[in-house]
């Protein structure tokens, strides 16, 4: 039987909009000493923007958006929510598209008006040896590639931003003296480095597809002194979540599949929130024993 305590916390924590789902998370959040973020949509706002669009010669800035958007309608992705809402701001029309298919950490590929059209990223293009320009790889914000058939045809920059409770979030962890904060991103490295040192964080890895985010979790948990806390918005990070000693879902913005195997759930859009589970915890600790 769990101790009245236990409800108690889980009563205080859901007063804070963090909700456990089980007591002995309670109690397992208070030895977490290695806290693991995603980037996309749980340190930054995952509501990118589009900046630019840069057809290749021979393709209309419209057409692009237009085919863009209508790949990206069919994925929950931010990146591609932030392109259809984009689209709809310049009142481009989308078309239909058939025979999608959503590659998790590159991007998706779906015929459109008969041609087969990949969006996404440029490993996406690597991946279906569609060869691009080399200067694609140097842009330190985000980049979303098309391909028409084989062809490149161009792409749109997109930008992210910290949550305003990012630093907030990485400060209170380190004064409840939580060692190893990380983050994990299939984001270009670049781009997770420029974050990290807004934040703080040392540590930052970027440029991993899913199954190189869960072997990162595996190859921390080799290690029994690492007690580790993941914190993701969802999107792919059902696996992870699930390999953490307390996997932690930002509600916020969260897919459904991360908010059912998360232990924790956050329901606003701050990590912050983070600390205050750990200290919800440690005072229940403190009324129970
Ligand atoms: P993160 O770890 O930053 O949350 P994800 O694993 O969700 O990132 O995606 C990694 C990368 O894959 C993104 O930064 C983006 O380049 C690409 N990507 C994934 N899904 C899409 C999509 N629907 N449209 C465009 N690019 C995508
Ligand atoms: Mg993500």
């Amino acid at each position: 039987s769990i101790p009245l305590g236990y409800f108690g916390g889980i009563g205080a924590a859901s007063r804070l909009g963090i909700l456990f789902k089980g007591g002995n998370y309670l109690d397992a959040i208070t030895k977490i000493n290695t806290v693991v973020f995603d980037k996309t949509g749980t340190l930054t706002k995952g509501t990118f923007e589009v900046q630019e669009c840069k057809p290749v010669s021979g393709i209309a800035k419209e057409e692009l958006i237009r085919l863009i958007a209508s790949v990206e309608r069919n994925s929950t992705h931010p990146i591609a929510k932030a392109i259809v809402e984009y689209a709809k701001q310049q009142n481009v029309e989308l078309v239909s598209t058939s025979d999608t298919r959503e590659f998790a950490g590159f991007g998706l590929e779906a015929t459109v008006d008969g041609n087969t059209v990949l969006v996404g990223n440029s490993r996406l293009l690597s991946k279906f040896n569609i060869a691009y320009p080399a200067e694609l790889l140097k842009i330190t914000d985000t980049v979303v590639v098309c391909a028409i058939g084989t062809n490149y045809a161009g792409y749109l920059l997109l930008a992210d931003t910290l949550k305003d409770d990012a630093k907030t979030a990485i400060d209170k962890l380190k004064a409840l003296k939580v060692k190893n904060i990380q983050i994990l991103s299939g984001d270009k490295q670049s781009i997770v480095t420029n974050f990290a040192e807004k934040l703080g964080i040392s540590k930052a890895y970027g440029d991993l597809l899913p199954e190189g985010k869960v072997r990162h979790l595996e190859e921390l948990r080799q290690d029994e002194a690492n007690q580790i806390a993941f914190v993701g918005d969802g999107m792919n990070d059902a696996p992870v979540l699930a390999l953490s000693h307390v996997g932690i879902a930002m509600g916020g913005l969260g897919s459904d599949a991360a908010i059912e195997t998360a232990d924790v759930v956050i329901q606003t859009d701050q990590p912050s929130k983070v600390a205050e589970a750990i200290k919800v915890g440690k005072l229940t600790r403190r009324i129970i024993w």
